[in-house]
């Protein structure tokens, strides 16, 4: 049987397993799909013993992998600078970028928003930021703010990017004078380690849509900021989750299995979880 995994830190929480194990047997498909503890010093060494045949990759991890591929990666990939799918070529690896796509399919197809002429806020300029950030351009967003902790993050990010007229870097202290965004993205870990900077009320307005790429309680700090806020709108990053898991299941398998029926599963457990606190 072929095995999977996906690698970061931390990793308990992933539910990555839970959703490829269900896409195993919607689509019949013999496989295994674990979960890997992995920090920058040791994912190497961790993904070469580990005998997968592909893997993902999260938090901390997407740009080691991209460094990891040598440069053999898809177009969407080399313009995030970040990679979160593996794929076994010969002896060495193929990286893919599934995240964008998985964040606009789930925004457009699940949630019925209309991405395009959007003005949009993007908080943080890790591996994940980078992954959506291009896809979300294609999707024809009017403009993208990236703003970071560490400002050269985001000025690399948006060089990547390669849209000097739509794509823009800012530090946390230029917040308050951006005025309001129809579409607010948090793309940091901020929840899970520290707290994220405080952050102004004007930024939203009744018409803006709020996003988490966090989900379960790490999601909770912003989306409550957001509602308070006046967003419409609040989304968390289940949908995203299984989105991208469902485009790494088609690169690794040649099968996209469907999502809506996996996606509820799991909103229905995070909703029994909440429920339990
Ligand atoms: P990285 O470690 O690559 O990047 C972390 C980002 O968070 C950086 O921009 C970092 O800023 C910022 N950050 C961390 N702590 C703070 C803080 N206290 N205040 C402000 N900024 C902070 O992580 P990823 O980009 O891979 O992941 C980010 C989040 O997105 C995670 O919560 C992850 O679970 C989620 N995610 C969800 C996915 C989904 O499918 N739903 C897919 C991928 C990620 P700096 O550069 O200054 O360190």
């Amino acid at each position: 049987m072929p095995h999977y995994a996906v690698f970061g830190s931390p990793i308990a929480h992933s539910q990555s397993p839970r959703i490829h194990a269900a896409f195993a047997r919607q689509t019949g498909i013999a496989m295994d799909y674990v979960a890997i503890e992995a920090d920058h010093a040791r994912f190497a060494e961790k993904l070469a013993a580990s005998g997968v045949a592909g893997a993902n990759v999260t938090l901390p991890l997407k740009e080691d992998a991209f460094a990891l591929c040598a440069g053999n990666v898809s177009a969407r990939a080399r313009r995030a600078g970040a990679v979160n799918t593996l794929l076994r070529e010969g002896a060495g690896w193929r990286g893919d970028n599934t995240d964008g796509l998985g964040l606009v399919r789930d925004l457009t197809e699940r949630h019925g928003l209309d991405l395009r002429e959007r003005r949009v806020l993007l908080l943080g300029a890790g591996g994940a930021a980078r992954g959506v950030a291009p896809a979300l351009l294609d999707a024809g967003i009017h403009s993208l703010y990236v703003i970071n902790r560490s400002p050269e993050r985001a000025d690399a990010l948006v060089d990547a990017l390669g849209e000097p007229g739509r794509a823009h870097a800012r530090g946390w202290d230029a917040l308050p004078a951006l005025g309001e965004f129809d579409l607010l993205i948090n793309a940091t870990s901020a929840s899970r380690g520290g707290s994220l900077p405080p952050l102004p009320m004007a930024l939203a307005g009744p018409r803006s849509v709020a996003v988490d790429l966090s989900y379960g309680e790490a999601a909770v700090p912003f989306l409550a900021w957001a509602r308070a806020a006046g967003c419409s709108h609040v989304v968390d990053g289940l949908g995203m989750l299984v989105e991208q898991a469902a485009e790494s299941f088609l690169l690794w398998h040649g099968v996209r299995p469907d999502t809506e029926p996996v996606y509820a599963a799991l909103s229905q457990r995070a909703d029994a979880l909440v429920t339990a606190d």
